[in-house]
């Protein structure tokens, strides 16, 4: 917080302005009256008020208890509510770019990465300067293809409003279950107060058909509402449904965004011109005039916290802006996390469930594979039964999917002649191959370098070799397996963009392969129409480490991977290869008993006293100098008295899981506490107490979800 004197002309509470800070011009909030302890005459003026809403009372609230509770500095929340370039310019006309109709006389290089572009992203138009940089080329190259017609120039208004929504166009017919859960949520948010449910069913139960009646009657309240799904599915073919519904297109806000487009949203949302956003997590700093109704699809994805700046949790954001501005939130779920199954247990959160497959379809029969019983060669994963199943299906012209949750060719490489094993020169990880890029990468830092021909620790020739599978090499067995199917493999690093993964993903859902093999990603919402049959490639996988979700996360991603197969008229089976069908986790998963599951998933967690039934933060110290390192964290652990006020334990500091990641040594501690206490102030006056100097840093992450 800085004071500054008023612009000229004075200025409103909320209002967006221009000041000096040092010799550089950034943007502010007007928060409030001037502290008034400087001395007048040195405090500079603000330069001018922005052509732009002032920040609402509710929006300034939220971001401040945001602040308190993620420990974040308010300057770094303003920073997530003001993510649109070209606030601050005037309304005004500009040239836009779009495909247009001719043909160039003749392709180059650059010209057809032009096309590229326009073609990925369909019918947005861009700026200049924008659609230069992304096809990597000088504007003289489009000007050139605007000449020929190639490209389209137009004049545009900066920031159009979006199209009116319908929310009184026929809705699909809803079974029963969904109507009952419509008509409640319908008059949730007539009542225009805060609220949160849970909207649990399975995989293709019509939770979206729900929570799209919610959205209608948000809009017929005068309300604006926002749809939060994680990136990867947020779809064309989604996308379609809404506009189906509502019969125009609603604002789009992710990060395949062109800028042009996010100031637009960012501008519209705030006059109330935009009804209805779908987004990604950051959707939710979005300054919202009227916003009436929050959905957070997916609510358990772990892609809703954000891992990195900010360390907030979107679902647990939104019920914190949602309480502030009387709005309803439906979290939606197959397999709710913990927390929130927990939050309806406790009556805080009402509970629906939506128990019918929408149409005929009903959940896959589930079976292990165990694979102490197929004596496998050390360079194959699929075993025969499974070899045999998916046989089956291609020969009924069905899709089959194998899935494992691990990106790249080989997760090892290792030397044979020594054992040494690569690994990553800034982190404490080994790199694994991607073939597919020909390379060895660091997953933490995102650091690569060629495969070596000779080992870099004993110098043997030709003696490195790819150990344990990844997507890739599973892709590989296939087609050894299976030479006469159409084979898609689907991982996050072959294509460009998301938007180019998804257009993949919607080939295939149409028929474009006989085996899909993927990891993680095509677990989320998609629809594949024609696929009978899923094998999981290794389902002990998420139950190796210390992770307090390892179970949760496991029983999750399963029971939504095997929701893939047979969602149509077709009955669905998954096979799960394991080591272990004993494991409790994994019995669970077969026999389909979630409310049991759950039950004892809580037992054992308020046995320990963890989230949901206790506090948690995880605070990792991190810099170049291990010693530097430890001594803060050895001093924060010795001058624990601000939290043993509170009943908190304090416990390390230990190297965190991955010790080194791009060459800052990081140390964790773990504060634990009981529900209910002032856990955030405590931990601000505890560490308030070192001083955090130079190249150190000290991050605290409330409520972690992962422990990297
Ligand atoms: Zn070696
Ligand atoms: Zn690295």
């Amino acid at each position: 917080m800085l004071d500054y004197k008023a612009p000229e002309g004075g200025c409103h509470l909320g209002a967006f302005v221009e000041v000096p800070l040092g010799p550089r011009k950034v943007l502010g909030v007007v928060w409030g009256a001037g502290q008034g302890n400087w001395d007048i005459n040195k405090v500079r003026s603000a330069y001018r008020v922005l052509d732009a809403a002032p920040m609402r009372l509710e929006m300034r609230e939220f971001l401040r208890r945001a602040a308190d509770y993620t420990l974040t500095p308010m300057s770094a929340m303003l920073r997530l509510a003001t993510r649109a370039p070209g606030l601050g310019d005037p309304p005004s006309m500009r040239k836009i770019y779009r495909r247009g109709e001719g043909e160039p006389d003749r392709v180059t290089d650059a010209r057809k990465r032009v096309l590229e572009t326009l073609a990925e992203y369909g019918d947005l138009s861009f700026t200049l300067k924008e659609l230069a940089e992304m096809a990597g080329v000088t504007s003289s190259v489009i000007k050139g293809l605007v000449k020929q017609n190639v490209v389209a120039e137009e004049d545009s208004p900066r920031d159009l409003p979006f199209a009116r929504l319908d929310p009184l166009r026929p809705s699909k017919t809803l079974t029963e279950d969904q109507a009952a859960a419509s008509t409640y949520l319908a008059s949730e948010i007539a009542g225009a107060r805060y609220g949160t449910t849970l909207l649990r069913g399975v995989t293709g139960s019509g939770k979206t058909e729900v929570y799209l009646e919610a959205v209608a009657a948000a809009l017929k309240a005068g309300r604006q509402a926002l749809v939060l799904l994680p990136e990867i599915a947020l779809t064309a073919e989604f996308l379609k449904r809404v506009e189906e519904r509502f019969g125009a297109r609603p604002a789009e806000w992710h990060s395949g965004a062109t800028m042009t487009e996010r100031r637009r949203i960012w501008r519209m949302v705030g006059q109330g011109q935009a009804q209805l956003v779908i987004g990604a997590r950051s959707a939710l700093f979005l300054p919202y005039q009227n916003l009436g109704l929050i959905v957070v699809d997916e609510e358990h994805d772990t892609s809703y916290k954000q891992e990195e700046g900010v360390l907030y949790n979107a679902r647990d954001m939104t019920v914190l802006r949602a309480s502030i501005c009387s709005a309803h939130v439906v979290l939606a779920s197959a397999t709710p996390s913990l927390e929130s199954w927990a939050n309806a247990e406790n009556g805080k959160y009402k509970r629906l469930d939506l128990t019918s497959r929408f149409g005929p379809a009903v959940m896959p029969t589930m079976k292990t594979i165990d694979m102490r019983l197929d004596k496998l060669p050390s360079d194959r994963w699929v075993s025969d039964r499974l070899k045999a199943e998916v046989d089956k299906r291609i020969a009924l012209g069905e899709q089959a999917m194998l899935f494992i949750n691990r990106r790249g060719y080989a997760p090892i490489t290792l030397c044979r002649a020594c054992g040494h094993q690569v690994g990553c020169d800034d982190c404490d990880a080994r790199m694994v191959e991607h073939r597919f890029q020909n390379r060895l990468v660091c997953h933490q830092c995102g650091e690569s370098k060629p495969i070596p021909d000779k080992c870099p620790s004993c110098d043997a020739e030709g003696r490195m070799a790819p150990v344990g599978p990844g997507v890739e090499r599973l892709g590989e067995e296939a087609a050894k397996l299976f030479p006469d199917a159409r084979i898609a493999t689907l991982s996050s690093d072959m294509y460009g963009s998301a938007r180019a993964l998804k257009a993949e993903i919607e080939a295939i859902a149409a028929g474009g392969a006989d085996i899909v093999i993927g990891t993680q990603l095509v677990a989320k919402g998609h629809n594949f129409p024609n696929l009978t049959l899923v094998g999981v490639i290794d389902a002990d996988l998420g139950l190796q480490g210390s992770d307090l979700r390892a179970a949760e996360r496991t029983f999750q991603l399963m029971r939504q991977v095997a929701g893939r197969a047979g969602r149509a008229e077709k009955p669905g089976t998954a096979l799960l290869q394991t080591y272990q069908p004993e494991h409790p986790v994994i019995r669970a998963i077969l026999a389909g008993d979630e409310e049991g599951f759950w039950r004892a998933e809580a037992a054992e967690r308020k046995q320990a006293g963890v989230p949901p039934y206790g506090r948690m933060a995880g605070i990792i110290v991190s810099g170049p100098d291990v010693a530097q390192v430890f001594d803060i964290a050895n001093e924060l652990a010795r001058r624990d008295q601000p939290l043993r006020a509170i009943g908190a334990q304090v416990y390390g500091p230990a190297p965190a899981p991955i010790a080194r990641v791009r060459g800052r040594h990081r140390v964790r501690l773990l504060v634990k506490a009981g529900k209910g206490v002032a856990l955030q102030a405590a931990i601000a006056r505890w560490t308030s107490q070192v001083q955090v100097k130079g190249d150190l840093r000290l991050a605290v992450d409330i409520d972690p979800q992962s422990f990297y």
